[in-house]
C-alpha cells in the first residue's frame, strides 16, 4: 500500500498550494500574536500579518537560524504557556550549543503523522517490526522513531543506542523487518557482523537511515552488506525532529519534503535570495501545523536543491530535494577546487579495500586549508593508492593516510568525519 493517509500524500500540486496558502496565513498571524520574537523581527522590516497573503509573500519574511534559537534559550521561540508543553528534544550540538524544540500535544501528533508516513512509503505496514536503534533521550532520533511507529501500528523493539551484540541478536531472535539508525550505526553492525562471522539476518530488509550526509557508494555497501533496501530520512531539531521533513520513497529519486506540513524554499547563502528550481543554495523551512515553536524561513545551513515539483513514480507529487550534500560549514577548498566531504566519501569507498571508516582532518593557517584523509583500509592498501584514486575521480587529491580496522576515532550517535584543527 505504501501510503498512510493516501488522500494527503497525493494530493495535486494545486490542492498543496492552497493548502499552503492558508496555512502560511495562519501561521504567520499565530506567531505574530503569540510571540514577542517573531513579531520583533517582523516589525523591524516593517512587515504586519497582512502583508503575507499567500506563497508568494514568503521571501518579504526574516530568516530565523540556530543563532535565534540560541539566544532565545529555553523556551524565548515558543508561542505557548509552559503548561501545554508536552516533550523536549534537544541538537545533538555537533555545531555548538544546543538547540532546544519543545512540542504541545499536538506538536506530537504531527512528528507521528510525519514519521507514520516516512513508514508507509518505505513499505511498513502495521504489525511489522522495527528496531529503534539511534538513543531515547534529548537526541530527537529514537523518540521520533517511536511516536511514529506507534502511530503506524508497528511492532517496536526500543534498543536506543549501542550493544551492538544485543542490536544483532534482538534483530534475529524478533524476526525485524526493518531498523531506523544514525547511517554510521548501520556501519557498527556491518562491522560487528564481520567480525563474527555472522553473514546476514534473514528477516531484515530495510533500513531507514539519517542524521548524517551518506553518499551513493556508502549507500550501496550497506545495501550490499545487509541485504536491505535502505531509505534517506531528513529531518532537524527546529523543524520537529526526525523525518518531518521527509524521506526518499521507493522510487529512491529525491527527499519529498511533507509540503501540507513544511515549506521549503532554496536560497543563495551569501545574499539570502531564492535560486532557480535544479540550483544548489541552502534549503530553508517553514512550519506550517506546529503549535509550540513554529518556525518560519528558518536556515538550515544544509545544502541541496529542488530536483521536482511533478508527480514522481511513487505518486506522490510532495517535492522533491536532493539528498543533503553537506553542511555547508563543511565545504572545504581544496587546491582552489570548492568540495563537500560527502564527494570524498563516494570517492573514497568506490576504492577496493577501503573500510567504511574515515575522517578528514583540515589544518588551517593564515586562511589556507590543508587537508589530509585519514581512512581505514585491508592491508595491501596504501595512502598513495588512496590518494591516487582519488586523483582519478575528484581531479585533485587530499592527502592520504591510511589505518588498520578499528583504530580511527568512533562515536556514539554521530560521527564527527571532519575535524578542523589548528595548526
Ligand atoms: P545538529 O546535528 O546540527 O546538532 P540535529 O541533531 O538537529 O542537529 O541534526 C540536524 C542536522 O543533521 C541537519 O541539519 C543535517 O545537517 C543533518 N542531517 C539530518 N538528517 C540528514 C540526512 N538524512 N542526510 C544528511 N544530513 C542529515
Ligand atoms: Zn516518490
Amino acid at each position: 500500500m505504501n501510503f498512510f493517509q493516501k488522500e494527503l500524500e497525493t494530493l495535486s500540486r494545486d490542492a498543496l498550494t492552497a493548502i499552503q496558502n492558508e496555512r502560511l496565513k495562519k501561521t504567520i498571524a499565530y506567531v505574530y500574536a503569540n510571540n514577542q520574537v517573531y513579531r520583533q523581527k517582523m516589525q523591524e522590516k516593517g512587515i504586519v500579518p497582512e502583508d503575507i497573503r499567500s506563497l508568494d509573500d514568503l521571501k518579504q519574511l526574516p530568516f530565523i537560524t540556530k543563532e535565534d534559537f540560541r539566544n532565545h534559550y529555553p523556551l524565548g521561540m515558543c508561542c505557548v504557556e509552559k503548561s501545554s508543553l508536552r516533550e523536549i528534544h534537544m541538537s545533538s550540538g555537533s555545531t555548538g550549543i544546543p538547540v532546544v524544540n519543545a512540542y504541545t500535544d499536538h506538536d506530537r501528533k504531527q512528528w507521528a503523522e510525519c514519521m507514520a508516513r516516512c513508514y508507509a512509503m518505505a513499505g511498513l505496514e502495521p504489525g511489522d517490526t522495527i528496531q529503534i536503534t539511534p538513543s531515547f533521550g534529548l537526541f530527537n532520533g529514537g523518540f521520533g522513531f517511536f511516536h511514529g511507529a506507534a502511530h503506524h501500528g508497528l511492532f517496536v523493539i526500543p534498543t536506543g543506542a549501542g550493544n551492538t551484540p544485543r542490536q544483532v541478536r534482538l534483530m534475529n531472535d524478533f524476526g525485524v523487518k526493518a531498523f531506523g539508525a544514525v547511517v554510521s550505526y548501520a556501519l557498527r553492525i556491518i562491522e560487528y557482523m564481520e567480525e563474527n562471522a555472522i553473514e546476514t539476518i534473514p528477516s531484515l530488509k530495510i533500513g531507514i537511515f539519517g542524521a548524517e550526509i551518506f553518499s551513493d557508494s556508502m549507500r550501496q555497501k550497506i545495501e550490499a552488506a545487509l541485504g536491505i533496501e535502505t531509505f534517506d530520512i531528513f529531518g532537524m531539531t527546529e523543524t520537529g525532529g526526525v523525518g518531518t521533513t521527509g524521506m526518499d520513497c521507493p522510487d529512491h529519486s529525491g527527499i519529498h519534503v511533507w509540503e501540507d506540513h513544511y515549506i521549503v524554499e532554496v536560497v543563495d547563502p551569501e545574499t539570502g535570495e531564492l535560486v532557480e528550481d535544479g540550483q544548489e543554495g541552502e534549503l530553508v523551512f517553514t512550519s506550517l501545523t506546529r503549535e509550540a515553536i513554529p518556525v518560519i524561513r528558518l536556515r538550515t545551513s544544509d545544502a541541496s536543491r529542488i530536483l521536482s515539483r511533478e508527480q514522481c513514480a511513487c505518486g506522490r507529487i510532495h517535492t522533491r530535494i536532493d539528498r543533503i550534500k553537506g553542511r555547508l560549514d563543511d565545504m572545504l577548498i581544496i587546491k582552489g577546487v570548492n568540495v563537500y566531504p560527502k564527494e570524498i566519501e563516494h570517492a573514497l569507498l568506490e576504492i577496493p579495500g577501503v573500510r567504511n571508516h574515515y575522517q578528514i582532518i583540515v589544518e588551517e593557517e593564515d586562511g589556507i586549508q590543508d587537508v589530509t584523509v585519514h581512512v581505514e583500509v585491508e592491508p595491501g592498501v596504501t595512502g598513495f593508492t588512496v590518494e591516487k584514486h582519488l586523483k582519478e575521480a575528484l581531479g585533485f587529491s587530499p592527502k592520504g593516510d591510511v589505518f588498520p580496522p578499528n583504530t580511527l576515532p568512533r562515536n556514539e550517535g554521530k560521527q564527527q568525519r571532519v575535524v578542523f584543527k589548528k595548526k
